[in-house]
């Protein structure tokens, strides 16, 4: 009997890590996902969960004796390099820049540092989706000595490691240039200090604290001898990735196509080390409806606020599920169309394992579409449609509507009432304000037509006004 063979791209994933399991003789899984706690988590952050558990969820149907975890993992040992937007205390956190985020108050003063505050969001955020995952925190992992072997690998191949990571950087930075990032003793910064020798046998660095950045800190002078290990140290970003799938033993993790070349960088250090790089998957990222690439300070394309506000959850994780690895486009008049193609292929699903539908609603624990009795499509275009039709802001009369002429939604009707809420919300606050903004700008358009036909006449009557009459002109119009 020849094997089932599925196309859907999370059981090619899981393939993936079955042959590497095959080759490394590992027992179990485990796929790791990244989050930089110098924010709150975003819509990247969700996408990269929910594709790592379809690839772990597709490894359980294709492996089911194989034991596998996703470790969310917090960079919050990393230095805050400025302050953020919209958080409160910016003066605070003013002073406290180039420090570790776990030395950093917490702006909300609720937690023990900035980073306990993001990273308790993070779970909340991870835990309200029901996503399963196993925390982790690299200070944690450092301070424990978890990271220890690991940084010893690094002392004892200091060379190698610098030469691999000094070709990628510029000529001029390269003297310079240390693994290692003491945190200095005396000011607690992480970002001023400079490697000035190091002690393989002994496990140690000497350092300077002179690197200043310019209107943010200004280094403290202090210079010490201190261990590589237990926390005094962090290793730099390529590094740490590297040194994290060393002592994790990490065997998956995606990307975004922004970090494809610190992943090349971070395979090579690893193997270095005496690892094995995990098996990467690298995803493109988001465009705005315009083909811009999405950005959080832009605020461009749809946000994960927004998302759940006008959109069910199961349309997002589809979103996240569809071709990974094409920039798609995501924008907020893009929207009903996104949502529409998620409902058509569950209307059209077959029953079949080999269908996003499946991955989907295995972990939309709060409820997603399902075929409806009557085969009848009742998508979001439609509900707006109707919204608009009926000239109606009450969900009520809307799902009345609904259930008298397409009763199939009964089946599942919860759902709907859900769809209506959020289909009357964008129309309240998306497409109400978008259509009132064209409607401003007909008005313009014909108020600058009526002017132009004034100063027409005016040039071919050849009267010369002054600028008073101007000006009262085109305040009359
Ligand atoms: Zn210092």
């Amino acid at each position: 009997m020849s094997p089932v063979t599925y196309k859907e791209w999370p059981f090619v994933e899981a393939q993936r890590i079955i042959s590497r399991l095959a080759r490394t003789g590992k027992p179990g899984v485990v796929a790791e996902t990244g989050y930089g706690p110098s924010g709150l988590p975003h819509i990247g952050t969700f996408g990269e969960v929910a594709r790592t558990s379809f690839v772990i969820q597709a490894l359980a149907a294709l492996a089911p004796d194989v034991k596998a975890s996703i470790v969310a993992f917090s960079d919050d040992m990393d230095g805050l390099r400025e302050v953020p937007k919209n958080l409160p205390n910016a003066e605070m956190l003013k002073e406290h820049l180039g420090k570790p985020l776990t030395s950093i108050p917490d702006p909300f003063g609720e937690e023990e540092s900035f980073a306990h505050y993001m990273n308790k969001k993070l779970r909340e955020f991870l835990d309200s989706f029901g996503f399963t995952y196993q925390f982790a925190s690299a200070t944690e992992k450092y301070r424990s000595g978890a990271f220890d072997e690991g940084l010893r690998k690094v002392m004892e191949h200091y060379d190698e490691v610098s030469d691999l990571f000094r070709a990628t950087i510029a000529e001029e930075k390269r003297a310079g240039w240390s693994p290692f990032f003491p945190i200095c003793e005396n000011c607690g910064r992480i970002y001023s200090t400079r490697v000035t020798g190091y002690d393989p046998k002994a496990c140690t660095i000497t350092y300077t604290c002179d690197v200043d950045s310019p209107g943010k800190y200004a280094a403290c002078g202090h210079s010490a001898t201190t261990t590589i290990l237990g926390g005094a140290c962090k290793v730099g970003w390529k590094v740490d990735w590297a040194l994290r799938w060393y002592c994790l033993g990490v065997d998956y993790e995606m990307h975004g196509e922004d970090l494809l070349e610190s992943s090349r960088l971070s395979s090579r250090i690893v193997k270095v080390l005496g690892g094995e790089p995990p098996e990467l998957f690298k995803y493109e990222l988001f465009l705005d409806e315009n083909g811009k690439k999405i950005s959080k300070k832009i605020g461009n394309g749809v946000s994960l606020e927004q998302w759940l506000r006008y959109a069910p959850v199961d349309s997002l994780l589809h979103f996240m599920y569809i071709k990974p690895q094409q920039a798609k486009r995501m924008g907020l008049p893009l929207l009903p169309e996104i949502i529409d193609q998620y409902l058509e292929l569950v209307e059209s699903w077959d029953g079949s394992e080999d269908s996003p539908v499946p991955f989907i609603s295995r972990l939309s624990s709060k409820g997603h579409a399902g075929r409806l009795a009557d085969q009848k499509l009742v998508t979001y275009s439609l509900i707006l449609q109707l919204i608009l039709a009926l000239n109606q802001d009450d969900p009520r009369i809307v799902r009345d509507y609904l259930l008298k002429y397409q009763p199939g939604i009964s089946g599942n009707v919860a759902y709907y009432e859900q769809l209506i809420e959020d289909a009357l919300a964008y129309y309240r606050e998306v497409l109400l304000p978008a259509r009132k903004s064209e409607e401003a700008g007909h008005e313009m358009d014909k108020a600058l037509e009526a002017m132009r036909d004034i100063l027409v006449g005016l040039r071919d009557s050849g009267a010369a006004p002054d600028a008073d009459s101007l000006q009262t002109m085109a305040f009359q119009v």
